[in-house]
């Protein structure tokens, strides 16, 4: 369902996409777009831009009159400074990416202009359990370092509705919270997870895998789907227990798989028909940590 028809706003963009890195300038642009009532979207990545992400882009076309993408890979949210140095990167192909899907404007800061002192890295959410569940027990600080950068640029973009990938189902809530925290009146729209043709969701680190280890890395889906189609009251914990040994056979190692609450991913060992839930997934293939999700009828 559209909630806005597409403002006819063509005269800004005759000349393609625009690449700002300066949010100052960014901002006074954006400026002249709010002042003729355009509702601006935005989609937060990392860049090494694959499906998935312009599916975002394609979602926030449909739904407002001008996207925003950012690209900036955020080294505070990253608990493993290999990780972050390992991170893909390909601003030409990205850029190539973004004018073919339609993206409206590109914001690509430098980290100077993001962090210009170490000040601007300190600041602390209160995210409560969220931030010390899953992802969050994994990879401390992580969702700490999500809000920081999410926070600074809904500050410059302040756009009206958000674009994040189902694919980072702790991510959504986290940044759910962090609105709340803001008291911003954005909208988020939660894409669903694009997959390759073996199931395998689309992700940024998957270019870390070969052709074999992608073919492996898709038993993570292949085993939500199992637990999906077998759950039943009482058994989540032996399918947990089998998944668990069947994946780390196929070469997997676990940080964790757990069914939990849709709402606040409360870990339970069961389920009841009152709520929805979700089972979640991250796992290390050769030291690429890979995560996944799939939604199951409480
Ligand atoms: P990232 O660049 O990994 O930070 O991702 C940027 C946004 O794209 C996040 O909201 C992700 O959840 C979303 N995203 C990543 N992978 C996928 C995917 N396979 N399908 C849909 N959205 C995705």
């Amino acid at each position: 369902m559209l909630n806005h028809f597409k403002l006819n706003v063509e005269p800004y963009f005759k000349a393609g996409m625009i690449l700002f890195k300066h949010s100052k300038d960014l901002r006074s642009y954006l400026r002249g777009i709010k002042e003729k009532n355009g509702i601006p979207g935005f989609v937060p990545t990392m860049g090494a831009l694959h499906k998935g992400h312009l599916s975002l882009i394609g979602q926030s076309r449909l739904q407002t009159d001008v996207t925003i993408c950012s690209i900036f890979v955020n080294p505070i949210q990253f608990n493993n400074t290999a990780d972050f140095e390992k991170y893909p990167s390909n601003v030409e192909k990205d850029i190539l990416l973004l004018e073919e899907a339609g993206c409206d404007i590109l914001f690509m800061p430098a980290e100077s202009e993001i962090y210009p002192d170490d000040a601007s890295k300190i600041r602390h959410f209160e995210l409560g359990t969220l931030e010390k569940i899953l992802e969050g027990r994994f990879r401390p600080g992580h969702f700490q370092g999500v809000c920081l950068i999410v926070e600074k640029l809904l500050n410059i973009i302040e756009p009206s509705f958000l674009f994040l990938g189902q694919k980072d189902y702790q991510q959504c809530l986290v940044i759910k919270k962090l609105l709340d925290l803001m008291n911003k009146n954005i909208k988020i729209v939660v894409c669903p997870i694009l997959r390759e043709q073996n199931g395998l969701a689309m992700s940024s680190r998957n270019l870390r895998l070969d052709e074999k280890e992608k073919n492996i890395a898709s038993n993570l889906y292949k085993t939500l789907e199992q637990i999906k189609k077998n759950l039943a009251p009482g058994n989540f914990s032996y399918l947990k227990n089998e998944a668990i040994v069947q994946l780390e056979l196929a070469g997997f190692s676990l940080d964790y798989l757990e069914l939990a609450k849709s709402s606040n991913l409360e870990i339970v060992e069961d389920y009841n028909t009152d709520e929805k839930y979700v089972v979640l997934i991250a796992a290390f293939l050769n030291n690429v940590r890979l995560i996944d999700n799939l939604e199951v009828a409480g």
